[in-house]
């Protein structure tokens, strides 16, 4: 396909980039896991900057406290509850029209990742969770493909290139006591500005264009910054002959038997049920189910009901996001009570 280059051109006059470089971005197909803070800012620089593909992989819907950090999003956005993938793609096709955008509304979980990255060339860590992210390695290294991980909290951040080298290490040897479930500071107990989380996708989307083009100038190390205190540095991490991903290729966060579960969503009083197995849900007979009891209102994303009690928010795949739940058990059983299981 012919492409205008032109709109390309500052970034073609750069010589480590050249015509060649940004033929190489038009060709290539990366996957953005999580379009909030991190996903908005990386994925509007990346389809500035021509990657041919972007695939935008979210759970979640805009909401208005998203507006201070997630700058693809505008108030009509929260206002329509639309889905961040959606709601992101539909900008980033007005920025770019010349490129392929792809939405995927999906919770990323063991058992869907490796579909959803595999054809890919990159994928970018736009998430909010450890846990998540030892599922991204895992897949990534099973696949040998490259990750960009990339962390925001208060005024911290850090990022570090994943390459599948066999000298080289990875998210687990960096953070060997990450686990699928600890509990770490999150931006809704402690706050994120977003001004960290822009710096932090910067560093990320840059290493982005280096690997994508084939750059030797890919960044070997983590770094780190507190952009609050002024500091910044670099962190070597070495590889760790033990480590179960990367030097045994044990990829035992992929192997979780399936199940129905539910997770605590960063950055609201919330949690996400996914029932077990195959449900497909029909918006139209549920809204008539749950309207005499409390208000019901969707479109062809998303259902959402309130009542004094609760309120719920019910996607096509039969996923739901649950607030004001006492926990994850309390989530469930109103799962269960309203929607059916
Ligand atoms: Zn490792």
């Amino acid at each position: 396909m012919m492409q205008n280059l032109n709109r390309y051109s500052r970034q073609m006059v750069f010589y480590e980039i050249g015509q060649k470089g940004q033929e190489r971005l038009l060709a290539s197909k990366v996957a953005v896991i999580g379009v909030g803070a991190l996903g908005t800012a990386i994925s509007n620089l990346l389809c500035r900057a021509g990657v041919g593909h972007i695939k935008l992989v979210d759970r979640d819907y805009v909401e208005l406290s998203n507006l201070q950090r997630q700058t693809l999003f505008n108030e009509e956005d929260a206002k329509n509850s639309l889905p961040k993938a959606v709601a992101a793609a539909n900008h980033l096709r007005q920025i770019n029209s010349s490129i392929m955008i792809e939405p995927v509304v999906t919770d990323v979980n063991p058992w869907n990742i490796e579909s959803l990255i595999e054809g890919c060339d990159l994928v970018l860590d736009g998430t909010d969770n450890m846990g998540i992210r030892l599922i991204i390695n895992d897949a990534c290294l099973k696949l040998r493909m490259p990750w960009i991980y990339g962390g925001a909290i208060t005024t911290t951040g850090m990022s570090m290139n994943i390459l599948p080298e066999e000298e080289a290490p990875c998210f687990r040897c960096a953070f060997p006591n990450a686990g699928l479930h600890a509990s770490h500071d999150t931006c809704s107990t402690v706050g994120v500005l977003g001004m960290t989380t822009h710096i932090v996708a910067s560093y990320q989307a840059t290493e982005a264009l280096k690997i994508l083009t084939g750059s030797e100038d890919i960044r070997r190390n983590l770094i780190y910054m507190d952009i609050w205190s002024n500091a910044m540095g670099y962190r070597d991490i070495k590889k760790n002959p033990d480590c179960p991903t990367c030097s045994h290729h044990e990829f035992t966060f992929l192997s979780q038997p399936r199940t129905s579960y539910t997770t605590s969503l960063c950055g609201k009083d919330a949690v996400q049920v996914i029932p077990f197995g195959e449900t497909s849900i029909d918006f139209s007979s549920i809204a008539k189910k749950l309207s005499p009891i409390g208000t019901v209102k969707f479109n062809k994303f998303m259902l959402s009901f309130s009542d004094s009690r609760v309120e719920i928010n019910l996607f096509t795949d039969g996923r739901a996001i649950i607030k004001h739940a006492k926990d994850e058990n309390a989530a469930k059983s109103i799962y269960s009570e309203y929607i059916g299981s």
